[in-house]
């Protein structure tokens, strides 16, 4: 067959009849259907704002340009759904433009019909502006068929961990997820359905007429010839083209009412829910309001919930992207962040939501505690707080503070762990972890061949906030020891607190004993406040980050480095010259700084400037996996499921998978502790060694054959003192 696409085909006559075959009668009753359609979907969407209106915190949206230009990026350029599932990314943005354009089609069409010709007199959709809404919409129809195509794949063959409804906190039997599975199914059907019988539509309408123009609309052209080729043409093609028209558009139309109370809310939830993400969410959890009753401190009820997390919970999209990243799921610990949202989202619906105004069941009290049944003690202690879950989710979901604020509240209810218990008791008398006397923080300067300042009577440019593990773990003070010897060598002013420093808290803050880690955090402010310095460094990314990031809500505002930035910036000004070691090593992310604070360059620099060759893990940088004990959990018994690797040993088993490395360089004192610990009891012994970064630096200095150089002059006392004037 020949096509002729010439000007004079693209003129008025190009274009189709729309309501083709519909009687007066029928366009009415169309048009009510319409409306009934819109008004259930907006009914929907007022009980879903009555629902995030029940939520504790009132509705707050600052920054709303900020705000605002991340979604419309995350969600246009598709940059978190994308993220570790490239082949899932590419198909949710063929669904996702291809809707979109659907639409976006749809409502042009409408625009002509009910609006621009009949009020304006104006008819546009006609020649080559109906040729290139042809070519568009099918060429898009096709993408949003090829990415359900993509989804029904992974979900229904490939079937990856993360699509798996296997819960680890509950035994089988003792949940359903049937409801959960057919809603993914009944979402991909209805879109296959309607992209589909779209198609059909327009084969049909191509197979009746077979207009030399609709060659623009080549999917649908192809499929109506193929009709013709099997004899259907004329008025049998019509009449078929009639039923599918209404089936379509009544599918259609029941699709859109139901949005709101089905999966296709993420629609909605989802760009709502990372236009309000708090991005500091996790490395900077929020006081407690400043005058709290015991009940409400944290969350126990579902109304305690903020509306954003209420939102939250709307958002999921059952991708299981977080349940795939979790150390705690992973390791068989009785935690799923994907679950725990669910578990929730089913209290909100089932007391507050859209499911308890139509008595669906199950229903739920919303005055009732989450805690115990559906959310188990066990499931929150198991959680590392390593904001794996949240750095992953493509919907800004705020696991940590969620979990947070209910370990608040069994906090507040006096239900942990008892080794938990024991330990914060601990921290309470003797400001330390170790249950150690405040005389001995400052012991493991003995072995040094020089002096460490005391910041509480002499000026010193930097203040070493040690922190515990590095000050009392004997492994650890060889590190700590290490690093004071280097940052000698280069000649850095600093001092340390002695007896004056007490726990940072910021793993205190974490297991959710906020009155500790309050009293903690103003009486070390009140310390440092009389202390003279101008930057804080640490090799503790636990404590940095509460210094940090925490501190300033407590009056204490300061510049707060690690100790892998720090060495860099001397390696950078010549302070520092290593020799090249030429190891073969791996380093491990802590979460405390990667995630929490997005320093991943800094210890590779540092890596690199030793000569060392960084082959890196599978799981890195923001993809990090947790050493296990973060959020307290180094202060817990052992939850996990029994034979189960512990995520220390999961990642010692990554590393010399990797072959043929000398060291496993780690930037935290409590990866130092728990991965020694983790070479053992894995089975690796004599496969691979721990060295911490200063460990390595200071080996390179060679300085036991060099003679220390001596300190420099530290810089004028009543030199610029930051803390003097920013805790004031
Ligand atoms: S913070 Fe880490 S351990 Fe806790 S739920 Fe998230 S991924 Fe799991
Ligand atoms: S919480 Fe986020 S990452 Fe986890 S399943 Fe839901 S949408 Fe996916």
């Amino acid at each position: 067959m020949t096509v002729a696409i010439s000007v004079p085909l693209a003129g008025e006559e190009t274009t189709r009849k729309t309501f083709a075959g519909l009687s007066h009668g029928q366009k009415v009753f169309w048009y009510v259907l319409i409306v009934v359609s819109v008004l259930i979907f907006l009914a929907g969407l007022v009980r879903l704002a009555r629902k995030y209106a029940k939520g504790r915190t009132p509705f707050r949206f600052d920054r709303p340009t900020i705000r605002l230009r991340r979604a419309a990026e995350v969600v246009v350029r598709h940059t978190w759904i994308r993220k570790r599932d490239p082949t899932a990314g590419l198909g949710h943005l063929l669904i996702f433009y291809g809707f979109m354009v659907l639409f976006a089609g749809t409502a042009i069409l409408a625009f002509q019909d009910d609006f621009a010709r009949p009020v304006l007199g104006f008819d546009f959709w006609h020649g080559w502006f109906y040729l290139a809404y042809s070519l568009f919409l099918d060429v898009f129809g096709f993408g949003l068929v090829v990415g359900l195509t993509v989804m029904a794949v992974k979900r229904g063959i490939e079937r990856p961990f993360r699509l798996d409804y296997w819960r680890p906190d509950r035994a089988e039997g003792e949940y359903d997820r049937l409801p959960y599975q057919v809603g993914d199914w009944s979402f991909l059907f209805f879109l296959y359905f309607l992209a589909l019988t779209g198609f059909l539509l327009e084969a049909f309408r191509i197979a009746a007429t077979n207009p030399d123009f609709e060659v623009w609309a080549p999917f649908g052209w192809l499929l109506g010839h193929g009709l013709r080729g099997l004899g259907l043409e004329g008025a049998s093609a019509d009449d078929a083209r009639y039923t599918t028209w209404w089936v379509h558009g009544v599918v259609a139309l029941f699709w859109v009412a139901s949005i709101p109370y089905t999966k296709a809310v993420h629609m909605l939830t989802g760009p709502a829910g990372v236009a309000i993400q708090n991005d500091r969410a996790g490395n900077r959890l929020l006081p407690l309001p400043a005058k709290v009753k015991s009940e409400e401190v944290g969350y126990g009820v579902i109304t305690d919930l903020s509306w954003k997390h209420l939102v939250d919970l709307d958002a999921c999209t059952k991708c299981g992207k977080c349940h795939a990243a979790c150390p705690a799921t992973n390791s068989g610990y009785p935690l799923s962040p994907r679950d725990l949202v669910l578990d929730l989202r089913e209290v909100a619906e089932g007391s507050l939501g859209i499911r308890s105004a139509l008595h669906v069941g199950p229903l739920h009290d919303s005055k009732a505690s989450v805690l115990g049944d559906p959310i188990r003690p066990e499931t929150l202690w198991s959680c590392m707080q390593c904001m794996a879950c949240v750095e992953i989710c493509p919907v800004g979901i705020e696991h940590v503070p969620i979990i947070n604020q209910m370990r608040r509240r069994l906090v507040e209810q006096g239900e942990m762990d008892s080794m938990l218990q024991t330990t914060l008791e601990t921290v309470y008398t003797s400001g330390n972890s170790f249950g150690e006397a405040k005389r001995k923080r400052a012991r493991w300067t003995r072995g040094l061949d020089f002096e460490v300042k005391d910041v509480r009577k002499r000026y010193a440019e930097y203040l070493w906030f040690v922190g515990d593990y590095a000050s009392f773990d004997p492994r650890n003070q060889r590190n700590t020891q290490a690093l004071a010897r280097i940052l000698r060598h280069a000649g850095v002013d600093f001092g340390i607190l002695y007896d004056g420093e007490k726990t940072a808290g910021n793993d205190v803050r974490r297991t959710g004993e906020e009155g500790l880690f309050a009293s903690l955090a103003e009486e070390n402010v009140e310390t440092m406040a009389k202390a003279r310095f101008s930057r804080i460094v640490s090799s503790d990314p636990h404590t940095y980050n509460t210094l940090k990031n925490e501190y300033p809500d407590f009056g204490g505002r300061w510049d707060v480095v690690h100790h892998s930035e720090l060495l860099l910036e001397l390696i950078r000004s010549r302070r520092l010259k290593p020799r090249g070691l030429g190891y073969r090593v791996t380093y491990h992310d802590p979460c405390a700084l990667g995630r929490y604070n997005g320093v991943y360059e800094a210890p590779r620099a540092v890596i690199r400037a030793l000569g060392l060759e960084l082959v890196e893990m599978p799981r890195n940088r923001d993809n990090s996996f947790c050493c296990g004990a973060g959020g307290g959990r180094i202060w817990m018994k052992e939850l996990k499921a029994e034979g189960a690797r512990r995520p220390s040993e999961s990642r010692i088993d990554e590393a010399v998978a990797l072959g043929g490395l000398d060291y496993f360089i780690v930037a935290c004192p409590k990866d130092v502790t728990m991965y020694e610990d983790a070479i053992k009891t894995s089975g690796h012994q004599g496969e691979l060694e721990l060295r911490e970064l200063s460990e390595l630096v200071l080996e390179a200095l060679d300085l036991d054959e060099a003679e220390p150089e001596p300190s420099r002059e530290p810089a004028a006392v009543g030199a610029p003192d930051r803390n003097e004037r920013e805790t004031a």
